[in-house]
Parts: structure tokens; sequence; C-alpha cells
């Protein structure tokens, strides 16, 4: 439930607001807006009697949410939201913003010469495993820790902010350390434990769609994180499982315009492990930004037929470089354009 409160209210009026809910025994979440102060109320799990909250001065309207995920709703909240990255990369303002990087770290050249490469051509965000969650226990696991500081070297030289994924609780409160964003995989996505506490760990945190979830499940797996009382959430587009097999997954576009009536949450697509082949991620990648994605997760490796995990589905720098040149065409078309690159002579081995 939401209390909507008059442009006019007094601090008291506020604080009074809140003093009651509490009494309730649900929680208040004061929201102040651009023009007016709203109050979330959680903790309930059904329909609040609203009498009460309703008579108090200053109180406009209340709003009863109808969707079962409540702080991720478009009803809770209208004003889009923006996760705001320590190098000034914004993901949800209306610009395309781009991860980049291999599927897994694999070592000191791999990483920081790949990072190099995607600065210059215009990525702001390196994407990279540190632990992979593997389907087979046989297959290569992610360098661990190692990686993380690989990670962060490479965002020292070039300014690049990081993205890395946490697969259990310990990877996570370790990824936490280092990371600007928080992965957490599809094949985590109703990891609730896993969730609440990325809720806590102080960092955005980037979701991805479960490969069976729906959208309302993407969305009710999101709440679990703003529950916790971080806001900062991405949500990512990235195929769900279908009976086709001639690419890996079912890229589900629909779900950018369908998150965004829904969600004031910035939404991204992944077309790497949303086709599984090279050859499709372009096309793709150019249709999610045309459909309105807030940016783009996508794999890029120096050598991908040497890669160790995800090597047929990763980019060529130089195609990763046509591919950022055909999307700032069309984000201009469709009236948005690209987030701006890292500022020259950010990061210790900047030119300039
Ligand atoms: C990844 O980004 O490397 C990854 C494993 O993605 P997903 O969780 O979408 O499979
Ligand atoms: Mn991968």
């Amino acid at each position: 439930m939401l209390v909507v409160m008059r442009h006019d209210a007094t601090e008291q009026d506020i604080e009074s607001v809140v003093a009651t809910i509490r009494e309730m025994g649900y929680e208040a979440r004061p929201m102040p807006g651009k023009q007016r102060t709203a109050i979330g109320l959680v903790g309930n799990d059904g329909k609040v009697n609203a009498d009460r909250i309703e008579a108090q001065s200053g109180v406009l309207e209340i709003i009863h949410v109808s969707q079962p995920y409540k702080q991720v709703s478009r009803e809770w909240r209208d004003e889009a939201t923006v996760v705001t990255l320590d190098n000034g990369t914004q993901i949800g303002a209306g610009e395309v913003s781009v991860m980049a990087g291999p599927c897994s770290v694999e070592g000191e050249a791999q990483i920081i010469g790949i990072a190099h490469r995607l600065r210059d051509h215009g990525a702001t965000i390196l994407r990279g495993g540190a632990f992979k969650p593997r389907t087979s226990p046989y297959s290569f696991q992610g360098m661990g820790e190692a990686g993380l500081k690989l990670l962060a070297r490479a965002r020292e030289e070039t300014g690049l902010a990081i993205v890395t994924e946490a697969i259990d609780s310990e990877s996570l409160d370790l990824v936490a350390q280092y990371a600007d964003i928080v992965q957490i995989g599809a094949r985590n996505m109703q990891n609730f434990s896993l969730l609440r506490r990325a809720g806590r760990a102080g960092k955005p945190v980037l979701l991805k769609r479960g490969m069976a979830a729906t959208v309302k499940d993407l969305l009710l797996s999101a709440e679990y994180i703003l529950a916790e009382g971080n806001p900062n959430v991405i949500l990512c587009e990235r195929g769900v499982r279908s009976f086709d097999t001639h690419t890996r997954n079912l890229l589900d576009l629909t779900a950018i315009p369908v998150v965004k009536s829904l969600s004031h949450l910035p939404i991204i697509a992944d077309p790497s492990h949303g086709t599984g082949l090279r050859a499709k991620v372009i096309p793709m990648a150019r249709a999610a930004v045309a459909a309105g994605a807030d940016g783009l997760m996508i794999e890029v490796h120096p050598d991908p037929e040497r890669a160790m995990s995800d090597g047929a589905q990763s980019l060529y720098p130089d195609q990763f470089g046509e591919l950022m040149e055909q999307i700032a065409v069309i984000a201009t078309a469709i009236g948005t354009r690209m987030v701006p690159p890292v500022a020259a002579g950010q990061g210790a081995g900047a030119a300039g």
C-alpha cells in the first residue's frame, strides 16, 4: 500500500503517518519525490485497513498496489530508477549502456587486454565471470578471488566499472567487495536466500531472468532485493528455454516493453546467452536497443576459439566495435543515445 501525501503536507504530517504505520505493525518507507512525498507500507500479506491513515492530516490518497510485487511496480513508483556507478555510468536514465567482456576471466593478459579494447569502442562496464555456474561439474569453474583481483586491476587501468557473478553466499560477500555490480545469474534467480543477501550487500544488483521464469517471477525475485532495502536493481532478459533447437535460448524481447510498463526498474538484454551463437548476437542486440532496452550485456573474447567458456557466442573485438557503431545509430533513431564513454584520464593506464 502507498500513502500519497499532499504537496503541502508538513514534515510533522509525514512523521505522524509513519508513526501510525509502525503502530499498526508494518514497516514505513518514506519516499520524497519532486512533487510530493509518498510513504510505502510494507510487511503486509493482504489488504491493509487504511481508515486510520486516510483520516490523517496531509494525506492525499491511498493506493492499494494491485500486483503481487510491490516496490518494483510502477504503481509504487512511476519515476524510472536510475542506477549510478562510480565511473559516472547511469543505467535507466534513458541512455543505452553496454557491459561487455569475456564469459570468464582467464588470466591477466586476457582481461586487461580486452578491457582496453572494449573501452576504446565505448563500453563503460566490463563483465567477466570469476565464479562460473557451469552445467557440468567438470567444466572450468572460474578463477575465484584471483579473477576478482584481475577485474579490479582492469578497472584501475581503464576506468571501466565491473560486473561479475556471485553464485552462492560465500562468493557474494567476496564479489561485493570487488565489483561495482553484483550479478545474480539465471540459475540463481529464485535462490531467495541469495537474493536477500544481495539486497543487503550494499552494491547494485544485475538480476538475470531464469531460463524458465515468467516476467512476474522475475519481478517477484527483484522484490526480494528491494525488500531488503536495496533499490539499485537492473533486470536482464537473457533468453528462456524453448522447443526450438536452432538457438541456445529464445531471447524474449517482448519482456523489455512488458517490464517497462509494469516496473520502474531498468532492463537490459543479453543476446549472447539469449542466442548462444555469435552470428545471431549482433542482429538481436540491435533489436534489443530498438525495443527500448536500457543497455546490453555482450560477451566478447580476444580469441573466441580458445575461450574457456562460451566461445561460440563470443564476438571478436572488431565485431563488437561494429556493433557499437550500429546501435548508436539505432539509439539516435528512437530518440535516445549511448551512455557517454568513460572520461579520458579515468583509470591509471588511460591515455591523456
Ligand atoms: C553469464 O553471464 O556468464 C551467465 C552465466 O549468464 P546466465 O546466468 O544468463 O546463464
Ligand atoms: Mn557466458
